[in-house]
């Protein structure tokens, strides 16, 4: 068994026109556990392309060794779309040109017309309740009907990912430190254990903060979508037996241009090392290393906003560890000629580590997302936020 390669064809948006989705498959369809992973539904957001462009040598080598056991999906690039949009010689991949949305919500919550046709067929059995939903949503993604190109992207991409056993989709920000976004109930809370595919894979990545939404994540990101299926069906019907049968995790992966040989190479390393960790892939992992630092709750993120118009400058660095109240952040009034006074600092409201900022010299403006810190204290202020605002 060899790699497979596949085409997903979207719709045709204007005539002449049309555009396709490279997929690949490593290993053995339907075989378990199935990983599937993909990368830049930002468009511009290559990170995660270049680590899996020299993770796939690695599969391709462990295939022809038949070392592969489980059935791994990857797509290199899943938003043609976005890849499409060149504007006055930029590239522009974040949001949808057509309709202003984030390319990463709007993906489609299938636990509603899931729960609608299982709810009389659910038992105790965790492993038949498992396969009876998969097997559902699957059905309830092949009756969809898209109407446009966009939204076939999601309902193929889902059809590829909603029976998943692990979903990884790679990000990364405009400067930041590693960092993962996952729901609780992947993550081993309230218990000594430090095992368990997220903690692993937290530790094998080397991420310097890892955050939880709890119970899941609200807002319909990707990842989000597929982790959350099991938590909302697990709520709806509390009586059966609904275990969490997908991991999901967003990985941000540094920053927009920290795309190296050298750094991808070691991506690729340390994610191979967790997919043979995961038993997708036979053979010794090697010792797990130790988890950098603990992960957070979502609420204890704080986010700078901007207060007004101007320009940045930044006292720190992604990856630093702050205190409440020291200055982050200077929004710099261009016109002013009074030095200092022509500053407005930014302070962090909450001890923890800064992990994504804009870059120094940005244009900004009110309201405008600055940075963002982990921290392990809940923020009152920060109660019902998604933390997904830009
Ligand atoms: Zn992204």
């Amino acid at each position: 068994m060899s790699v497979q390669r596949f085409a997903i064809q979207l719709p045709t948006m204007t005539p002449g026109t049309s555009r396709s989705i490279q997929c690949l498959r490593f290993g053995r369809k339907g075989a378990r556990p199935k990983l599937y992973i993909q990368a830049a539904i930002h468009a511009n957001e290559m990170p995660g392309t270049m680590a899996l462009h020299h993770l796939m040598p690695q599969l391709i080598e462990a295939d022809a060794k038949g070392l592969i056991q489980g059935e791994i999906i990857v797509v290199p690039t899943v938003n043609p779309i976005g890849q499409a949009q060149l504007v006055g010689n930029q590239h522009l991949g974040r949001y949808n040109l057509l309709s202003y949305e984030n390319y990463n919500r709007n993906w489609i919550d299938l636990a509603p017309a899931v729960a609608e046709r299982i709810a009389k067929k659910l038992g105790q059995d965790a492993e038949e309740n498992i396969t009876l939903i998969r097997k559902t949503a699957l059905a309830v993604l092949k009756e969809l009907e898209p109407v446009n190109e966009l939204r076939t992207l999601r309902v193929e991409i889902q059809k590829l990912s909603v029976d998943a056993d692990f979903v990884l989709d790679l990000h990364c920000d405009i400067h930041a430190a590693l960092h993962l976004f996952m729901a609780a109930r992947d993550w081993p809370q309230g218990t000594a254990t430090k095992s368990g595919p997220a903690y692993e894979l937290a530790a094998d990545l080397g991420s310097e903060a890892t955050m939880y939404n709890e119970p899941y994540p609200s807002a319909l990101t990707f990842s989000g979508v597929n982790g959350a299926l099991w938590a909302r069906l697990a709520e709806r019907f509390p009586e059966a037996s609904i275990p969490q049968a997908c991991m999901s995790c967003t990985v941000e992966m540094r920053s927009q241009f920290d795309v190296s040989h050298a750094q991808g190479e070691q991506d690729a390393a340390r994610l191979l090392r967790w997919i043979v960790r995961q038993g997708i892939i036979k053979g010794d992992p090697g010792r797990l290393p130790r988890l950098r630092v603990p992960a957070t709750p979502m609420q204890g993120m704080d986010v700078g906003y901007c207060p007004k118009d101007g320009f940045l400058a930044y006292h720190l660095e992604p990856g630093a560890k702050v205190k409440k109240g020291q200055a982050v952040c200077d929004v710099i009034d261009p016109a002013s000629p009074h030095g200092p006074k022509a500053r407005t600092t930014v302070y962090a409201q909450t001890d923890g580590v800064l992990f994504a900022k804009r870059l120094n010299g940005s244009l900004a403006w009110p309201g405008l997302v600055l940075y963002r810190i982990a921290g392990e204290q809940r923020l009152a202020h920060r109660a019902g936020m998604s933390g997904l605002d830009d």
